[in-house]
């Protein structure tokens, strides 16, 4: 069997959900999983190739780096969307006014976005748009978000159909090119927000 050459370096940071090589290559072992032969990243961390034993682990940061935590407010882009929740691509950690330096992923619930009830991540939501939310949890490695308070939520949200960015219109959304409504969660200073 030959080794094949893998993307991912000694070192590299990797979030959840990150491919790390696939099985033929490695062993996966402590902070991975495997779906369908590729092992990815089971948390936040520095990946480690063993090469010597072939085996791929993801390692959890160390204090004094930075990086997102529990308590802090963070600036981000709506990834991956489900009815339920949406991952976050974490950009900065706000009260830092500091860019991060490596690449963080978070979680946010339905439950977490609001606090009235709703149907859909939709009436919150969409990948694309810009968020400002709080890390309310770490468990598993993983950082859970909340946009509940009252300054937080979406800051810029772009249309579902023609991408212009959403003019507040009441409670709803409207799209100011093709007149597409739509709903989000929104902070108090949506379209003026400082990124
Ligand atoms: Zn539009």
């Amino acid at each position: 069997m030959t080794l094949k050459p893998t993307q991912q370096r000694n070192g590299n940071l990797v979030i959840p959900g990150e491919r790390l090589g696939v099985i033929e290559e490695f062993i996966p072992d402590a902070g991975t999983y495997v779906k369908d032969g590729i092992i990815y990243s089971k948390i936040v961390g520095r990946a480690l190739m063993d090469m010597l034993n072939r085996k791929v682990s993801v390692y959890p940061l160390q204090e004094g780096a930075t990086i997102p935590k529990t308590g802090t407010t963070i600036i981000g882009q709506v990834g991956n969307a489900q009815s339920d929740n949406v991952f976050v691509n974490i950009t900065k950690v706000n009260t830092r006014k500091k860019k991060l330096s490596g690449k963080f992923g978070g979680i946010l619930h339905i439950y977490d976005a609001s606090d009235r009830y709703i149907d859909s991540m939709n009436e919150v939501c969409k990948p694309g748009d810009i968020i400002r939310a709080k890390v309310i949890s770490e468990k598993n490695q993983v950082y859970h978000l909340s946009t509940q308070d009252k300054n937080l939520g979406i800051i810029y949200a772009f249309c579902g159909q023609c991408g212009t960015q959403l003019e507040q219109s009441r409670s709803e959304m409207r799209c100011p090119k093709c007149s597409n409504i739509e709903k989000r969660k929104i902070a108090p200073d949506y379209g003026k927000a400082e990124l």
